[in-house]
């Protein structure tokens, strides 16, 4: 498989502007947008600003990254008044998580019971 670079990644697009987001949280190193197929009433993607492939990437695996990812998360889960009932953030890796975009992006999701286990 060939590796996406900021030329062909959707996100990367999104980081950018040249592909259209509903833009909800932004700061130095990651942005966040609503995800087009949302599976719940609160369903938002926070992604890096640089191209990194997924969560099992050894790039993932820097604490500042990492920090700025879940404190956005928390943040846009205060902003989107799902924090005092509760939201779930998501990871999915490789074909059986159902990965489908290769630049890593965390799932925020709430606003309704969520079913445990998931599908
Ligand atoms: P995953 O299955 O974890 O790789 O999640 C990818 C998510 O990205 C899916 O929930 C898609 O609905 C969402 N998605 C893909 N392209 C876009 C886009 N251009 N804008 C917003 N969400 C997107
Ligand atoms: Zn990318």
């Amino acid at each position: 498989m060939s590796e996406r670079t900021e030329q062909t990644c959707p996100f990367c697009g999104i980081v950018s502007g040249s592909i259209p987001s509903q833009r909800v949280y932004a700061d130095e190193r990651v942005v966040a947008f609503r995800d087009r197929n949302p599976q719940a009433p609160v369903h938002v993607l926070v992604i890096p600003r640089a191209h990194v492939r997924g969560i099992d990437e050894p790039a993932a695996e820097e604490g500042a990254l990492l920090a700025a990812l879940i404190h956005a998360a928390n943040e846009i889960a205060r902003r989107e008044g799902i924090a005092a009932s509760g939201y779930r953030l998501v990871w999915n890796v490789g074909p059986n998580a159902g990965q489908s975009v290769f630049h890593l992006h965390l799932h925020v999701i709430g606003g309704r019971q969520l079913d445990w286990p998931p599908g």
